[in-house]
């Protein structure tokens, strides 16, 4: 074979394993979806996301328990240098984890310090087999809402199948507390008499907790089952800051007695001030009322009460918007959880 066949031979076969393998995988081939082209009109950071989802892809992960990889990526300009910080999640014990994008903007704060957290990270990139609606868990919101410049944070995903690139606003993610509707006595799905129960007990509640570190935020919450028990907590930290959350405690005392139908619940923070709801406890409440959802039954009513007689309403789907819970996962294993848990027999 002479030199200038073998060299035909050669090129004919790199082009045929070019057709015959997939789309490269480089920032070139990733491509935004329609709705997504207004959010980043800036080829510098369309650049940087796709550099990212790239870079994302690669991100190691240890999710022993789900199997589901959170892959994220980030790149930040600092003194006119890009570098790309990746995160990915791992999962412990019972079933704990250290999420995916709070990884990632931990190590954003390890590497360039809080201020690039703030300042400088415009996006968070996931890279994913498949892109649905399902934002962060609650207290991913938490994180975020609390260390980024989330009012003008861009969430992305990348799917891997298509490279196609979904861009939102992190602030899609969130509903304030203020925004939720103001409610009066007679329009809440409980009575009067109900409401002035669980009001009551709610303030009790949150004359206890513990609060070594929590001064202005403590709050304490009651909440009704449709068995026609009430059950209650105050929130509680500690010097691990794991803190306790109130809606969290008082579902946890309800399914302990296997009570898993709520009908609603009400929070109190200071008096005269409108209770803040974290989004980790959200998400107790979206998971507790999507047990409700299963059992065909309405939607867990929460209502905040500001001590002066004054009421807002919304529901934990409302307040979590494009939340996740194990019902989106394990449909199934929520079914037969309910079906082998029935209440105890009233007497
Ligand atoms: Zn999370």
């Amino acid at each position: 074979m002479n030199r200038l066949v073998a060299i035909l031979l050669l090129a004919t076969a790199a082009l045929a394993m070019a057709l015959a393998s997939p789309a490269p995988q480089s920032a070139d081939s990733w491509h935004l979806t329609s709705e997504s082209e207004s959010l980043v009109s800036n080829p510098a950071l369309r650049a940087q996301i796709f550099r990212a989802l790239d870079a994302a892809e690669k991100a190691g992960t240890d999710p022993s328990i789900s199997h589901y990889k959170v892959r994220a990526a980030t790149v930040i300009t600092l003194n006119d240098e890009d570098h790309v910080v990746l995160g990915g999640n791992t999962e412990y014990e019972v079933p704990e984890a250290i999420h995916g994008e709070s990884s990632l903007l931990n190590h954003v704060t390890t590497l360039y310090g809080p201020d690039a957290t703030r300042h400088a990270v415009r996006f968070v990139a996931f890279f994913s087999q498949r892109c649905g609606l399902s934002g962060s868990c609650g207290d991913c919101r938490d994180y975020q809402h609390a260390v980024t410049d989330y009012q003008h944070l861009l969430i992305v995903c990348g799917q891997s199948s298509d490279h196609s690139v979904r861009v939102t606003r992190f602030t899609d993610q969130l509903a304030d507390e203020d925004k939720f509707p103001i409610a009066s006595r007679d329009s809440l799905p409980i009575s009067p008499a109900e409401l002035a129960q669980l009001t009551q007990s709610a303030t009790e509640a949150r004359t206890g907790g513990v609060t070594l570190f929590t001064t202005g935020r403590h709050t304490g919450a009651a909440g009704l089952s449709y068995s026609g028990k009430i059950y209650r907590a105050a929130g509680g930290d500690d010097a691990a800051f794991h803190y306790r959350f109130p809606i969290g405690g008082l579902l946890q005392q309800a399914a302990t007695e296997r009570d898993y139908f709520l009908r609603a619940i009400v929070v109190v923070g200071e008096r005269g001030q409108w209770p803040v709801i974290n989004y980790r406890d959200r998400q107790y409440g979206f998971e507790s009322s999507s047990f409700n959802h299963e059992a065909g039954k309405p939607p867990i009513t929460l209502i905040l009460a500001d001590g002066l007689g004054h009421y807002r309403e919304t529901t934990f789907e409302a307040a979590l918007p494009h939340a996740f819970s194990t019902a989106n996962f394990l449909p199934q294993a929520v079914k037969d959880f309910l079906k082998t848990h029935p209440p105890p027999a009233t007497k």
